[in-house]
């Protein structure tokens, strides 16, 4: 019996997925630039023992698997390969539990990150972690990129939210790692290997996530600079002056006229770069974080500088952020989003090297990101044709190469997938490669997870 036949054998009704026009869209991810293959199936799983089942039949055909949450990654990590098997999480989505006294959230791989915000609401909790994908982007997958956000200044990424997991390996079997108890040391902490591993080492089939106390409220800061340098410096200060600010976040002017052309929310379409700062802290506390903050702008040479602390108001500008990755695809031709983390005094060094390197390789270039963690999203619009696009490339190498001489790595949140994975060696060396690499046989000796990414 073939693959397909010995799956859809095994696995319930609309389980399996066989229909070319279907199985078109779990061949691309939100890279659209990386080529994508034809999958020979996609599975849609409703348990774990449906993932486990899928697995073992497809690593008994030597069909390799690659799992799928709901395909935003930008680094190629969820584009098929010609003849894999897609496992796409979407259906097991439901929130198992919300435990108030333990603040701690039981839930599935699909559920939608925003999702866990909202259950947890009536108890007073939320889950920081906020990809500005948040909305459409899975637990499964945000943990299997260790997903930062726009709140991972003053709360931490994914890894810091994840308390236990349940995964399928290579061979189909389950196993739990990690406690739900505040301490746990019992062996080695397998739970933070799999957090980040980009579905190479296994399938997430289960999480526990750390819930807080949600915030009483917010002041929101919005300043606007006549230049990106001006802007970078005013980074340096706040972070220097060790405000607790809960979002500092950043956009250049491609970013900001992105945004205002789609959605019309009267930005300042003269200025170089944009900052939104939010203080979280309860009062006295907020007031004073937000005025520290926007003397630190006005220092900087800041054009404007205006608070809110409606809570509307201050979510609107949020919106422009979380919008400005979207916005910016819509430019004609291909976009390159780059994600590149440097200490945070090197922020402004970082700005100068991406405008430098933009301006060389003769590149559109439109800059978001997560100012405050030294995290930017530099995109590079690259246009039509296969010549922009080769520049286009040469200019994301040079960013990389740039990020890693200021002391950086390579992916601050979205992870290497199917693009970065030729640079890693350049930053962990060769001896740390060979561990990862035997990690990776140990748990998949036969390679049958996600093929073509960084473990080979
Ligand atoms: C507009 C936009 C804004 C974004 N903003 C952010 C941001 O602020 N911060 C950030 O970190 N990212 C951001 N991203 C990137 C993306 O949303 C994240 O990487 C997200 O975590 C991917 O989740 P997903 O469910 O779409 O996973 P997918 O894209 O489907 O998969 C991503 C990777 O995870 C693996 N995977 C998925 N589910 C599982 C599972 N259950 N078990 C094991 N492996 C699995 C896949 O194989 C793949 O390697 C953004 C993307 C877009 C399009």
């Amino acid at each position: 019996m073939g693959v397909v036949e010995e799956l859809a054998t095994a696995l319930p009704d609309g389980a399996l997925v066989t229909d070319p026009d279907v199985l078109e869209s779990y061949r691309h991810d939100r890279t659209v630039w990386v080529e994508a293959g034809h999958p020979a199936a996609a599975v849609l799983p409703g348990t774990t023992a449906e993932v486990a089942t899928a697995v073992r039949i497809a690593a008994a055909h030597r069909v390799p698997v690659l799992p799928r949450g709901a395909g935003s990654s930008l680094a190629g990590g969820a584009t098929a390969t010609d003849g894999c098997l897609v496992i796409g999480l979407e259906r097991m989505d439901r929130i198992l539990s919300i435990d108030a006294a333990e603040q701690l959230a039981h839930v599935e791989p699909g559920v939608l990150n925003a999702d866990v915000t909202a259950a947890s609401a009536d108890d007073g909790l939320f889950y920081p972690p906020d990809p500005a994908s948040r909305t459409y982007s899975t637990i499964g997958g945000n943990i299997a990129t260790n997903a930062g956000g726009l709140c991972c200044v003053k709360y931490g990424v994914t890894r810091d939210h994840v308390e236990r997991l349940e995964v399928v390996l290579a061979d189909g079997t389950v196993i739990e790692t990690g406690s739900t108890t505040v301490k746990g040391v019992a062996g080695l902490d397998l739970t933070s290997l799999f957090v980040g591993s980009e579905g190479q080492l296994g399938i997430v089939t289960r999480a526990v996530l750390r819930l807080r106390p949600a915030p009483e409220g917010a002041a929101t800061l919005v300043a606007f600079f006549p230049s990106l340098g001006a802007a970078g410096q005013a980074v340096t200060r706040v972070v220097r002056d060790g405000l607790g600010l809960s979002l500092v976040e950043i956009m250049d002017h491609g970013a900001i006229v992105a945004v205002d052309d789609w959605h019309n929310m009267g930005l300042d379409r003269d200025a170089a770069a944009l900052l939104l700062m939010q203080s979280d802290a309860p009062e006295p506390q907020r007031t004073h974080e937000i005025a520290r903050a926007g003397e630190h702008c006005d220092a900087a040479g800041a054009s404007y500088v205006a608070v809110t602390g409606d809570p509307e108001e201050g979510e609107q500008l949020l919106e422009a952020r979380r919008l400005a990755s979207s916005a910016v695809d819509r430019a004609p031709g291909v976009a390159i989003h780059e994600d590149v983390c440097v200490p945070r005094s090197r922020v402004p060094d970082l700005i100068g090297r991406i405008e430098q390197i933009a301006a060389r390789f003769e590149v559109g270039l439109a800059t978001m990101g997560h100012a405050g963690d030294g995290n930017l999203h530099p995109t590079l619009l690259v246009g039509e044709g296969e010549e922009a696009f080769a520049r286009g490339l040469a200019a994301f190498s040079a960013m990389l190469e740039a990020t890693l001489e200021l002391g950086g790595t390579i992916s601050g949140e979205h992870g290497l997938g199917r693009i970065k994975g030729r640079f890693l060696e350049r930053e962990v060396g060769a001896p740390n490669l060979a561990v990862q690499r035997a990690i990776k046989r140990a748990l998949d000796p036969d390679g049958v997870f996600v093929p073509g990414q960084w473990l080979p």
